[in-house]
């Protein structure tokens, strides 16, 4: 006897781990997920076009961005709430995610963290109501994986500060108004509070993307930027800055991978049960009930793991390691869940017109940036070790 489909969160009955709160704010960032994104995501994913600054406006309108930073016009939500908006907004599409990532988890939050009161107060309240779009500079053509090795310097001149070198794969580097670069100085690697329009500052945009193309990435060039003493971000030195940024964009990674898996695999189910072949629905095929089991177990222990590590971040208790499991875990996952989820979608699985493979080659992106999944194996490695083996 047949009977009805559950969604795969109901398996476990997932939701009831959730505070009535948090799942009001994630039903608001469904809702609008469903209704502003999904429907266009596939052209945007196409073209490599997305209308960056009208998003931003609906996401700050919608309260997402900084939403886990407290004041300055801020949501100042739970560490959790924040990790089930990213999930939401990257059941859309990685590339919404990211740019939600980067403002609030990299521009806003470098300010935040490190800023002056001027900083804050002029950047902040812009950003977090979509005004103003931020981007992070860390990267470099020659230093990824290794930002300590980074060529961009940051001289004195006077009071003033000059920035030169070259920044690379900046997401929202082409519409940003403000870029936080981090550069070497005679006293470490410092950041600093870059407005976009400061003469020397260009940005071009990066194209032939496979990848993440709903996202606009960009090659920062500065050249000669002449800064005032005060665009230095005072509360922090050295590569610390730039890496506790990371931690908490990664970690909004850790539960948005698993949007993009639970999308994957719902765009699976119902396509196996709408699809007939030798006069059944693929859907009833043992083969195929194996791969939606198995996506399903995964799916649930990688929400689980990322709400672990959300309750643990809301209680002061996370470690740069620990996020590094959810990162390695979840991304992996998420990826292995969106390639097999297309395998069920047969010739269709391949166009824009179905999800999962748009996921996956989003995911391939989200594999690589904020730490690729080798150097967080590494990160886990030396911590069961004691040897780092990155050296
Ligand atoms: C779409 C996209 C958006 C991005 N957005 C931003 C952004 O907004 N801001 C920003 O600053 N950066 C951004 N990045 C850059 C991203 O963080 C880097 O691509 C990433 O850190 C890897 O650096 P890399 O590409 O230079 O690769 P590399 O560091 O050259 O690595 C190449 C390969 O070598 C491996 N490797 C390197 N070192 C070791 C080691 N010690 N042991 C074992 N394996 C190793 C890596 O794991 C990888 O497999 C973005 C990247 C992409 C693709």
């Amino acid at each position: 006897m047949a009977h009805a489909p559950q969604s795969p969160f109901a398996l476990l009955d997932l939701d009831a781990l959730l505070s009535e709160e948090e799942r009001a704010i994630r039903d608001v960032v469904r809702d609008y997920v469903e209704v502003r994104i999904k429907p266009e995501v596939g052209d945007w994913f196409e073209t490599g076009t997305i209308p960056a600054r009208e998003l931003a406006r609906e996401l700050g309108g919608l309260g997402v961005l900084g939403m886990h930073l407290e004041g300055y016009g801020c949501a100042g939500t739970s560490a959790v709430a924040y990790g089930l908006a990213c999930l939401e907004l990257e059941a859309g599409d990685s590339g919404i995610r990211s740019l939600v990532s980067v403002q609030g988890s990299l521009a806003m939050y470098a300010i935040h963290a490190f800023g002056s009161e001027e900083h804050k107060a002029e950047w902040l309240p812009r950003m977090a109501a979509g005004e103003a779009i931020g981007c992070f500079g860390l990267t470099e053509p020659d230093f990824g994986s290794n930002p300590s090795g980074m060529r961009t310097s940051a001289k004195r001149d006077g009071d003033d500060w000059v920035l030169d070198g070259t920044k690379m794969w900046i997401t929202n580097g082409t519409v940003a108004d403000v870029a936080v670069v981090w550069a070497r100085t005679d006293d470490g690697i410092r950041g600093f509070v870059v407005p976009t329009s400061t003469p020397g500052f260009s940005a071009r945009e990066i194209h032939k993307k496979l990848s993440l193309r709903a996202s606009v990435t960009a090659e920062l060039v500065l050249e000669g930027v002449r800064l005032p003493a005060d665009a230095v971000l005072p509360g922090v030195k050295g590569l610390r800055g730039p890496l506790s940024c990371l931690n908490e964009a990664r970690f909004g990674i850790v539960f948005g991978v698993m949007g993009a898996a639970r999308d994957s695999l719902q765009a699976a189910i119902d396509y196996a049960l709408a699809r007939e072949q030798f006069d059944r629905p693929i859907a009833g095929f043992q083969l195929t009930q194996q791969k939606l089991a198995d996506m399903a177990l995964e799916l649930q222990k990688g929400y689980l793991l990322a709400l672990h590590l959300g309750r643990l971040k809301d209680a002061g208790q996370i470690t740069p390691q620990m996020v590094s499991v959810g990162k390695l875990n979840n991304v992996r996952e998420a990826l292995r869940i969106a390639r097999e989820a297309r395998t069920i979608l047969g010739g269709s699985g391949i166009t824009t017109e179905y999800s999962p493979l748009r996921h996956a080659n989003n995911l391939e992106s989200v594999l690589t940036y904020e730490g690729t999944s080798e150097i967080h194996t590494l990160v886990v490695g030396q911590a069961l070790t004691g040897l780092p083996a990155y050296r």
